[in-house]
């Protein structure tokens, strides 16, 4: 918001260094221009939704998540409803912009035609942001819905980017979950996360990825990598809902993740026949039988690279 709002001042400027508002032409008057701008509530609050499914109320098994799962179509359901609890919350708090993000597997999960409207969505998974495609500096805020914990930590279906490919992806000597990573990709346009919802291994786990606070409603807990004790989803919805309110309402106190930069990023593959395909690649360096090492200098370009190397390799 902040960077809107100076977006706005300046073209305020712009149009005052023009002549295009003749009748303020004295500095007190200048004054006033930024005041009433800073102060004012015009601007629409505008919320970008990245969504997940792991991490929705009432999915504990990857039967709900994928494609050619028997419980795929509830899973679906569960995952929409999720979503417009998120969405109506922050209505209530005052946002009334929307970008949801697709954000599992094919991307092609939740249907427009159920989302609480007025909604916008990118769908498929053909993307250079993956998680946070649509992503920019034009969003206040980030709700992750329905996330999981990384890879290797006890959680509800927890892995990191690929379940099958990747053992570990740490940026800059740390590892990180896909919320943390999404973190700092909206940290790069100066947006702060400030709702997050999964299970009760994620919430712990991504509040130490992050920088400040961030709200997280937890949905279930986890017992086994695919056993949990599931809330009713009418609860675990007002509670979705609730923080979401809470979360727009307190807008002022979440503050961007901003990344390191240069960024080293070392992945760690489950098959080392990826590492070998990966290591030809021009800049990537073999680090072990099973891990290869990248540094550049701008995060959103290392996020980019993230992807293609545990989504678009094969041995
Ligand atoms: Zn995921």
């Amino acid at each position: 918001m902040a960077r809107r709002r100076l977006a706005t001042l300046r073209s305020q400027l712009q149009a005052l260094a023009h002549g295009k508002i003749v009748a303020m032409k004295s500095a007190l008057a200048l004054l006033l221009v930024l005041v009433a701008s800073i102060g004012s509530a015009q601007d629409p609050i505008r919320v970008f939704i990245s969504v997940d499914m792991e991490g929705i109320s009432g999915i504990a098994h990857s039967e709900m998540t994928g494609g050619a799962g028997a419980e795929y179509e509830r899973g679906r359901k569960l995952t929409v409803a999720d979503v417009n609890a998120a969405i109506e919350g922050a209505r209530e708090a005052g946002a009334s912009e929307f970008l949801v993000n697709d954000s599992h597997g094919t991307m092609r999960n939740v249907k427009i035609e159920e989302l609480s409207a007025p909604v916008s969505l990118i769908s498929n998974n053909s993307k250079a942001l993956g998680m946070m495609e649509g992503i920019s500096a034009d969003f206040d805020a980030v709700f992750f819905i329905g996330y999981h914990a990384m890879e290797g930590q006890p959680g509800i279906l927890a892995h990191t980017g690929s379940g099958g490919k990747v053992a570990d992806i740490s940026v800059n000597g740390r590892s990180m979950s896909e919320g943390g990573m999404n973190a700092r990709a909206a940290g790069s346009y100066g947006v702060p996360v400030v709702l997050a919802t999964g299970d009760d291994a994620f919430a712990n786990e991504i509040r130490t990825l992050v920088n400040g606070s961030i709200e997280t409603v937890v949905v279930k807990r986890h017992i086994r990598r695919r056993t949990a004790e599931l809330l009713h989803p009418d609860e675990a919805r007002r509670l979705i809902r609730e923080g979401a309110r809470k979360a727009i309402e307190q807008l002022d106190s979440f503050e961007p993740t901003l990344p390191h930069e240069p960024v080293t990023v070392d992945i760690t593959y489950k098959n080392p026949d990826l590492a070998d395909v990966a290591s030809i690649l021009p800049t990537i360096e073999r680090t072990g039988r099973y891990s290869v090492r990248f540094e550049v200098d701008d995060y959103v370009h290392a996020y980019q690279m993230i992807r293609v190397l545990y989504r678009n390799l094969s041995e």
